[in-house]
């Protein structure tokens, strides 16, 4: 189930990211990474006001500057957006200048004071400079909706096994939607059976105590 969840040592030894929401409440936060693209995120926009589900959308800003009608779409529903950088880097590999001038450069389209690292990789310098502005959102839950071997039960139950405050990835990108069309109208139906009220992030939900 490693692949699923963030083991708590982790989060314990990173305890400066946003793992999960501090709550007692039944809130999740959903979050879509790498869109807009402008099939897909109206798709899920579509599915979350079923639900009234409000959720945040980490994007690529590449993505931002192709589509800006989509990404217009997903503010005008009222949720939350937050920073992908711009070229959808990978920190372990990118020099702390030059990731820091990537995520300045989506800032341009995007203004939002939460960012997520892609591939939840990142270095400490990176994240160091980062966190004077912005709140570093990881997650608690990833569904591996990317993956085109994914054992679809499997993600669904790892995916069921929330908790008030869990952060839950998804991908609203051409790769993960084979997957995110089964599995997110049933955790959509699931998390609302179990009287779970889905909510956008944004900073100050981040830094709860
Ligand atoms: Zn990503």
């Amino acid at each position: 189930m490693f692949k699923y969840r963030i083991p708590s040592f982790i989060q314990k030894l990173f305890s400066s990211y946003t793992w999960k929401v501090k709550t007692k409440d039944k809130l999740l936060f959903l979050t879509f990474d790498d869109g807009p693209h402008p099939e897909i995120t109206p798709w899920v926009l579509a599915q979350l006001q079923q639900y009234q589900a409000k959720a945040s959308f980490f994007c690529v800003a590449d993505n931002v500057r192709k589509y800006p009608q989509t990404y217009a779409q997903i503010l005008a529903s009222n949720h939350a957006v937050g920073n992908h950088t711009y070229h959808h880097k990978n920190g372990w590999y990118t020099k702390v200048h030059e990731y820091l001038t990537d995520v300045a450069l989506a800032e341009n389209f995007i203004q939002s004071q939460l960012f997520r690292p892609p591939y939840g990789r990142i270095k400490k310098q990176q994240a160091t400079a980062l966190l004077k502005q912005y709140a570093v959102v990881m997650w608690s839950h990833l569904s591996c909706d990317y993956s085109s071997t994914l054992n679809i039960d499997e993600s669904l139950n790892a995916m069921k096994k929330v908790e008030p405050g869990s952060i839950l990835v998804f991908h609203d990108s051409e790769k993960a939607f084979a997957n995110l069309q089964i599995i997110l109208p049933q955790l959509l139906q699931f998390y609302q059976q179990e009287g779970f009220t889905l909510l956008a992030l944004n900073k100050d939900i981040c830094a709860w105590k």
